[in-house]
């Protein structure tokens, strides 16, 4: 039986299990350009800095915060990408797997 003592003893609990979730979901390492799938795709943080020679169907204005396979908001400096488990690219970011959000 829940009393009201020990209701009162939960609610901050939850609250600190709610924080201590979000600040892991916050800490999603960041994709590394040099990982395989990463490099395979050409991925870069920075999209100007896209291989365009490798990948020339790159056109300028195309980000991560762009595509439809972003998973931030598109305000957010980075988010998860559907391509990246557990890990984030960054909003202004790049890959050749860019499809323009509808
Ligand atoms: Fe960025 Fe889209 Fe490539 Fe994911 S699929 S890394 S969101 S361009």
């Amino acid at each position: 039986m829940t009393t009201r003592r020990s209701f009162i003893q939960i609610i901050p609990l939850t609250g600190a299990l709610l924080l201590a979730s979000r600040s892991v979901l916050a800490a999603a390492p960041s994709v590394d350009e040099k990982d395989p799938q990463a490099a395979a795709l050409g991925y870069v943080a920075d999209a100007t800095k896209a291989d365009k020679t490798k990948f020339p169907k790159y056109a300028a204005g195309q980000v991560c915060g762009g595509c439809q396979l972003y998973q931030g908001k598109a305000t957010d400096p980075a988010g998860p990408c559907a391509l990246f488990a557990g890990k984030q690219v960054s909003s202004k970011g790049w890959c050749s797997a860019y499809v323009k959000k509808a």
